[in-house]
């Protein structure tokens, strides 16, 4: 007998056929004998939807308030899921997070978990019954409902099954595993068998949402078995392991992207210490996270340009938070440019290897991309595009390290 977190994602509940489907699957875990657990998302488009509501009502709102519409979705189908697997004469009851409760901080729209009360859920399913948690939300210590930002039911079911210690964690989507690259993007893309959790966490932190990233990070962190499987299809997923469970590692095992990309330039700049602190010191107090930075020596001492980028959603902000600032900055302009997007190439064996690098910019060159920001760490590489050349770029560099299936 195992325990088992299952979690499947929005379009996986998608209408009540799917659902009735879901409950199938989690009844067969069940008539293996296995304790079962089961997050889930809302029904898919559904957090989009209530998002719009918020937006249409104020523009500018109080985070708890969308935090408590927002995290709705999920009662729904944690509701529904639960009298499916009724009907079906498996015993469940649905689990909101503040009836466990969840514990959160306060960081509404994006909230951490802090803890998981474990001992009645425990309880139950020693008893046969299945729990059916709403994934994506918890509760904070002054009672209020919070978020855990976009993809949040992916976190939400690893931290279940650190709390619960259960053998697996098996997260069912709409693709049968992690690939390649994104499926939908790169035809040729090859299912892996096995990823690290460190590679894992940069493909999903670097874009490629299949996990949300703080998942990845719960699982390496406590230790959590992931597997990533379709809900639709039998066929094997993808195991998230250690580096030493994988026998032979390709240099690069992933091409990810992101679209949540903006760039802005800072247009000559004093050269003198203390202005990289002075520009993105106010950035950071206003919460604003600054991702690639590209700043050159300047010729004479005076004066630099300065590149960096945030993501879209910031970039007004940051744009006017420079502008109140161009004074004491001493600036001369600032240029911003959402038209841009950033490609990785991620790999452990690139710890080991060289010409890695090179190998990304003659593949971006020979499509003629012109490559605007670089950054590297010690396992990918990242660089930033125009976005007009995001699927061209993906599936070149796919090819040039020879991930393509059949290539
Ligand atoms: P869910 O609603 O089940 O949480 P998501 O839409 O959040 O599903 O994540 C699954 C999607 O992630 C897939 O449909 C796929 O387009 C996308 N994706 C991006 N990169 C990858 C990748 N490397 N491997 C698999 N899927 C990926
Ligand atoms: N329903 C939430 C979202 O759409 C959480 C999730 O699906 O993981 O972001
Ligand atoms: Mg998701």
């Amino acid at each position: 007998m195992a325990r088992i977190v299952q979690k499947f994602g929005g379009t996986s509940v998608g209408s009540i056929e799917r659902i009735r489907h879901v409950a199938g699957r989690v009844k067969a875990e069940v008539d293996r004998g296995n304790e079962v657990a089961v997050v889930v998302s809302a029904m898919a488009g559904e957090t989009d939807r209530l998002v719009g509501l918020c937006q249409s009502m104020a523009p500018f709102h109080d985070a708890r308030e969308f935090d408590s519409i927002v995290s709705t979705g999920e009662q729904v189908s944690t509701g529904l899921l639960a009298m499916a697997l009724q009907d079906m004469g498996v015993p469940a009851r649905s689990w909101l997070g503040w009836q466990i409760p969840v514990e959160t901080d306060e960081v509404h729209g994006r909230a951490r978990i802090v803890a998981i009360a474990p001992d009645e859920l425990r309880r139950r399913l020693a008893d046969g019954e299945v729990a059916v948690v709403a994934g994506f939300q918890g509760l904070t210590p002054r009672n209020r409902i919070a978020t855990l930002g976009r993809g949040g039911s992916d976190t939400s079911a690893v931290a279940l099954a650190a709390a619960l210690a259960a053998d697996r964690c098996d997260i069912y989507t709409d693709v049968d595993g992690v690939y390649t690259a994104d499926p939908r993007i790169v035809r040729a893309a090859r299912k892996l068998a096995k990823v690290t959790y460190e590679e894992m966490l940069e493909m999903a932190s670097l874009g490629a949402k299949v996990l949300q990233t703080r998942s990845v990070e719960l699982a390496m962190k406590q230790r959590v078995r992931v597997q990533v499987l379709s809900s639709f299809s039998g066929a094997p997923g993808t195991y998230v392991v250690d580096e030493d469970e994988i026998v032979e590692q390709e240099i690069v095992s992933g091409i990810a992207y992101s679209r949540d990309e903006a760039k802005i330039t800072v247009l000559e700049v004093p050269d003198r210490p203390g202005i990289a602190a002075a520009v993105f010191g106010p950035l950071a107090d206003h919460e604003i996270n600054v991702d690639m930075i590209v700043q050159n020596v300047s010729e004479d001492g005076r004066a630099t340009d300065m590149t960096f980028t945030v993501t879209r959603g910031d970039l007004d902000r940051a744009v006017g938070l420079l502008e109140d600032r161009r004074s004491a900055l001493g600036f001369r302009a600032l240029v911003p440019d959402a038209d841009v997007v950033k490609v990785s190439v991620i790999g452990v064996g690139m710890r080991s290897h060289a010409g890695v690098a090179k190998r990304m910019f003659s593949a971006l060159s020979e499509n003629g991309i012109n490559i605007q920001v670089i950054s590297t760490s010690e396992i990918k590489i990242s660089v930033l595009v125009a976005e007009k050349y995001l699927e061209l770029a993906v599936r070149a560099l796919h090819t040039a390290y020879g991930l393509d299936a059949d290539g």
